[in-house]
């Protein structure tokens, strides 16, 4: 479905990577070795610089205002290409509901600091007990005189340990009907009294997660986003704007040249090449086969979008094979290296390219969890299509 102008715009943004992004950081990116804060900081502003920050914010605020399709394709290039992912917290989930239902005051004083870069975000919803079921939230926030007063606890909560800002839900109002009304959302910097960050040390020794604690965390009345009680309807904004890049196809895309580039490098221990085997050489190819059907059922839901459609089960259904994509590539990019993907902090510049693969496979252990997991997403499909209930979250 790509005109002749896209495929030329996708052009433009390959020879902005190559322009812009140091060697070294796109081969870390590459063989999932970390890359530090710093640098991946310089990409933001390498991007910024260049307006491609955030593309999808509309103009008035330093986007582009592109079209779905265009946005798609840029995100789907960039991370073919080896770029580091831009934090999504800010640019992708909190910047679109601000810019619809936050105040002047907020997008004054947020939007900025987003789209250069020099302000990082962390999402506050899951608690322990609230995840698939988030309505179910307790982090409690009561009126004393013009400030709210927030008790409670946020669980997963994702770079905590190194934003500066975090927007959240808290419930307002307990005895609301309906479990979703009592909801609302809050701003608030990271530094402010109250506030305990613990970190959740992952599979793979990093810490990317945090359980964030709110001991009588006293917050101005401009830390309101929208109305009160209304924060259940912004979520579903937030949450939204993660669908339509949920499968990850240039990533996906981008493991698979891996893969066959590192099967065509290892010897197979009886003189060939482990791409030589036919077994592996069967799964790369349904790998690849699988890959191609996400992509069309993703360019299909762009079309419907373009069209002036919501996602609908074709975002539930991309989550689902996308992320047991990014799984399955994973798994075959250790089964190719073998105990040489065992080593977690090797560098590919010693000569080890592959090492800390099984750190990576552990990282995609997640991706079938968070932003709903694929049980939950399995259920809205079934529940949706055989019409017994309602589409759920
Ligand atoms: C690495 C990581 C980073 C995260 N980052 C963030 C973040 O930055 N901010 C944030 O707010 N949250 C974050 N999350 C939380 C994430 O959204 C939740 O983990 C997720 O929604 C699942 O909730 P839970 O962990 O409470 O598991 P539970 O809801 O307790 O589920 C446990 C298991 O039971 C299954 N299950 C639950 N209910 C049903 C059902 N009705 N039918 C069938 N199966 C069911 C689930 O699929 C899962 O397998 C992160 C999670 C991880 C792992």
């Amino acid at each position: 479905m790509h005109t002749s102008e896209d495929l030329a715009f996708a052009d433009e943004v390959r020879a902005f990577v190559d322009d812009n992004l140091p060697a070294d950081v796109r081969r870390r990116v590459i063989h999932a070795l970390p890359v530090a804060p710093e640098a991946r900081k310089a990409w933001h502003k390498a991007l910024h610089a260049r307006g491609w920050a955030a593309p999808h914010w509309p103009v008035e605020w330093g986007g582009q205002d592109w079209s779905p399709a265009r946005a798609y394709l840029f995100s789907e290039t960039l991370a073919e290409e080896g770029a580091p992912e831009l934090s999504p917290f800010g640019l992708m989930m909190l910047a679109p509901t601000l810019i619809r239902y936050g105040s002047e005051a907020q997008k004054q004083a947020y939007l900025p600091g987003i789209i250069a870069g020099d302000q990082q975000w962390c999402q506050g919803f899951s608690e322990p007990g609230a995840g698939s079921d988030l309505a179910s939230l307790r982090l409690s926030a009561v009126k004393d005189g013009e400030d709210w007063v927030l008790n409670g606890q946020k669980m997963w909560t994702t770079m905590a340990h190194r934003a500066d800002m975090m927007f959240c839900l808290a419930r307002t109002d307990p005895g609301a009907p309906k479990r979703q009304m009592g909801i609302s959302m809050f701003v608030l910097p990271m530094s402010t009294p109250g506030v305990t960050v613990r970190p959740i040390l992952l599979l793979n020794g990093r810490q990317a997660t945090n359980e964030v604690f709110f001991d009588a965390v006293r917050l101005p009345a401009s830390s309101l986003v929208g109305e009160v009680h209304k924060g259940w309807d912004y979520t579903r904004v937030v949450l939204g704007n993660e669908r339509l890049n949920i499968a990850r196809v240039g990533l996906c895309k981008r493991q698979l040249r891996l893969v066959k580039q590192l099967a065509a490098e290892a010897p197979d221990g009886a003189g060939g090449r482990m791409l030589d085997q036919p077994l592996l050489r069967s799964r790369i190819a349904a790998a690849e086969i699988d890959l191609l059907s996400i992509e069309a059922l993703s360019l299909g839901m762009l079309a419907q979008v373009q069209k002036g459609a919501v996602p609908g089960f074709e975002a539930n259904m991309l989550k689902i094979r996308g992320s047991e994509m990014q799984q399955r590539l994973t798994e075959l990019l250790v089964d190719v290296r073998g105990p040489g993907a065992l080593p977690f902090e090797a560098d590919p510049d010693e000569g080890d390219a592959g090492a800390a693969l099984f750190k990576s496979h552990f990282d995609t252990r997640v991706v079938s969890i968070y932003g709903g997991s694929n049980e939950i997403q399995r259920n809205i499909i079934a529940k949706g299509m055989l019409g017994l209930g309602g589409r759920g979250q």
